[in-house]
C-alpha cells in the first residue's frame, strides 16, 4: 500500500501512539531515543526489501556487493594488484546475483515470522551492544506498522 514515505509516516504515529500508551514507564536516554529513532526507521521500511525498486532493497544490494568487494580485497593472501581483480569478481557476482534473484513481493519479508525473528535478533544485538532492549525493539515497532499500513497480517 503505502510508499517510503508513507511507512516512514505510519512509523512515526504508530511510535507516538505507543509511547504515549507507555508514558510513566518509558524513560530514555538521548542517545537511545536516537538509536531508537534510527531503528524504527530502519524497521518501517524493511519488509520493502523483497522489492527491487525500493530504497532499502537497493542499500541491501549497494552494501551487501560492495562489501563483499572490499573484504575480498582486506582477506584474501594475494598482492594488492591481484585482489583488486577478486574484488572487482565479487563484487560483479554479488550484485549480479542478487539482481536475478526472483523474489516475490509482499512474500515472506511481510509476515509476522519474519518480524518476530528480526526483533528477535535485534533485541538480542540491543541489549548485548547497548544494554537496552529498545531499539530492538523500535525495529519490532516499525516493522508491525509496515505491516498493518500494507494490511498484511500473515504468519509466514
Ligand atoms: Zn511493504
Amino acid at each position: 500500500m503505502g510508499d517510503f514515505k508513507e511507512h516512514i509516516l505510519f512509523g512515526f504515529l504508530t511510535a507516538s501512539i505507543v509511547s504515549f500508551l507507555l508514558r510513566g514507564y518509558l524513560f530514555l536516554q538521548p542517545l537511545e531515543l536516537i538509536l531508537s529513532v534510527t531503528m524504527l526507521v530502519v524497521g518501517s521500511i524493511l519488509p520493502d526489501i523483497d522489492h527491487e525498486n525500493s530504497y532499502v532493497h537497493r542499500a541491501a544490494k549497494a552494501l551487501a556487493s560492495v562489501g563483499a568487494a572490499v573484504l575480498s580485497l582486506v582477506l584474501l593472501p594475494f598482492p594488492i594488484h591481484v585482489n583488486f581483480v577478486f574484488s572487482s569478481a565479487a563484487f560483479l557476482l554479488v550484485y549480479t546475483s542478487i539482481s536475478s534473484m526472483r523474489i516475490t513481493h509482499r512474500g515472506f519479508t511481510h509476515s509476522f515470522s519474519f518480524c518476530s525473528t528480526v526483533t528477535s535478533l535485534t533485541v538480542i544485538a540491543s541489549v548485548y551492544l547497548y544494554a537496552s532492549p529498545v531499539p530492538g525493539l523500535a525495529v519490532g515497532l516499525g516493522m508491525i506498522s509496515h505491516l498493518m499500513l500494507d494490511r498484511e497480517f500473515k504468519i509466514k
